[in-house]
């Protein structure tokens, strides 16, 4: 069962981690009255009536520095929302309705997410006036509360549990990671498909892919599985030689369309052709995960401790573009590499899925921008307001900036590479988008 997740949200010391270490029932999270005591963000498991869930704390991620605080307490929500199933937006009734309330309430009405409106808080005689304000935020009914003293926190488990019944699944199925096996004929890619498939127990399957005439293999090895694809592309040789070097890179494009990682197999002896750098093109384009598997290594004579590195430098200038590639040396006669490059796959498969929070996010784009400071463009300088992932496979970023002119290719390509190291990205392509907010 894949357990639902609920987000406590609020601006600071309105008692969200009060609230949390009671729904959790033993004292976890740190708890500070001093406003904006930095925290992380807390999860922890709950559960009411036998129906369990996960619980998130988004606690300190705001403090109260003027002017900032609004951004902060945004980027908050915006975590949470990405993650949850349901919001409990928590206010303090003593303090009453603030504009910072109203902001968040804004952004909550406007995402459509389930939300149940908390005032804490509400420690003693029940006062209706101190809930009448928050009418206004059309969050539907207040839900007052005292998370200190326990108070009326059955009823907001009642309601918190018939909100996220339908929010229960099973488990996710686990879905084979899809791999095309590219490269110019006789690199090797049908030897290195049958030196995978060879091995001890695994399990392989073929059935009809979702293309005409394709033929995917799937193949299973422990936990893991992997479908590989358009195989009868790979292992059914064309008789006209001549059509044979077009007819890959055709077949190539078509198996990196359907892929989540590309296996681009050279020669090792015959290096980067044209055609390579023609299929990595198309990778990049794509927006799949690769590997470059430098194929036949059994047959490179007089290696040294070097060897290795220096091929990896030469494949770096051939393909520039594709700079961050990892490579992975192999013998489909040998089996050399072969149980190494399965692991590289799951390893590769989980950046392309990255996903990353807001607020790491934004420290990375800080970190960067306070380090090296984008050039100035007519006098005008380039301003990153707020930045967040949009997309995964591959991973994707909007950037809110004051104006999309300022920004140069070498700085968009800079921010790419900070992102890329911070996240240990290796594999994957990043994508940056640049909006005017
Ligand atoms: P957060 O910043 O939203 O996580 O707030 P905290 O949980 O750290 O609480 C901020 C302050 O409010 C602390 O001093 C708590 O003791 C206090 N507090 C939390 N819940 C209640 C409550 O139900 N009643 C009262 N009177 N104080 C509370
Ligand atoms: P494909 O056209 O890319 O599928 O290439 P094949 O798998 O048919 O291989 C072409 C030729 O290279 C065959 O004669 C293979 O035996 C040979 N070959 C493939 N991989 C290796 C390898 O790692 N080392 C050596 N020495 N020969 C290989």
């Amino acid at each position: 069962m894949n357990k639902p997740v609920v987000a406590i949200v609020g601006r600071p010391n309105v008692g969200k981690s009060t609230l949390f270490n009671r729904l959790i029932g033993s004292k976890k999270a740190i708890v500070d009255s001093t406003p904006g005591v930095t925290r992380d963000k807390n999860y922890a498991e709950a559960s009411w009536q036998g129906i369990e869930f996960k619980l998130i704390d988004t606690g300190g991620i705001g403090y109260p520095i003027q002017g900032k605080l609004l951004t902060l307490i945004k980027n908050q929500v915006e975590s949470a929302i990405s993650e949850a199933d349901l919001i409990l937006f928590l206010c303090d009734g003593r303090e009453g309705l603030t504009w910072q309330d109203t902001d968040v309430g804004l952004l909550l009405l406007k995402t459509q997410k389930n939300t149940l409106l908390v005032i804490n808080k509400i420690d003693n005689v029940f006062k209706e006036e101190a809930l009448a304000d928050f009418y206004r935020l059309g969050l539907g009914d207040p839900i007052p509360i005292s998370a200190s003293h326990g108070k009326n926190i059955d009823t907001l488990l009642d309601k918190v549990i018939t909100h996220i019944l339908p929010y229960q699944v099973e488990e996710e199925q686990i879905l084979p990671i899809s791999v095309a096996i590219v490269g110019k004929p006789n690199v090797g890619k049908s030897s290195i498909l049958n030196a995978i498939l060879g091995q001890e127990r695994v399990i392989v399957d073929e059935f009809p892919g979702t293309t005409r005439d394709a033929i995917d293999t799937l193949f299973k090895k422990g936990k893991s599985q992997f479908l590989f694809i358009d195989t009868a592309g790979i292992r059914k040789k064309s008789k006209v030689n001549k059509a044979l070097e077009y007819y890959s890179v055709v077949q190539a494009i078509k198996s990196i369309k359907r892929a989540e990682v590309v296996l681009l197999i050279i020669d090792a002896i015959e290096g980067v052709s044209a055609q390579d750098k023609k299929i990595a093109l198309h990778m990049e384009e794509a927006g799949s995960a690769g590997i470059i598997v430098v194929n036949k290594w059994d047959l490179v004579k007089d290696k040294n401790r070097t060897t290795l590195e220096e091929y990896k430098k030469y494949i770096q200038k051939k393909i520039p573009y594709k700079k961050y590639l990892p490579a992975i040396f192999t013998s489909a006669i040998t089996k050399q590499g072969i149980g190494k490059l399965l692991r590289l796959i799951e390893q590769v498969h989980q950046e392309h899925k990255k996903w990353v929070s807001t607020s790491t996010l934004n420290n990375i784009i800080n970190l960067a921008y306070s380090k090296r400071k984008p050039p100035t463009i007519k006098g005008k300088s380039l301003k990153i307001y707020y930045s967040t992932q949009v997309k995964t496979s591959p991973p994707s970023f909007l950037l809110f900036v004051n104006d999309t002119g300022l920004i140069s290719t070498s700085y968009k390509k800079y921010l790419q590479n900070q992102i890329r190291k911070e996240l240990n990205l290796k594999a994957t392509p990043i994508q940056i988008k640049i909006k005017k907010r």
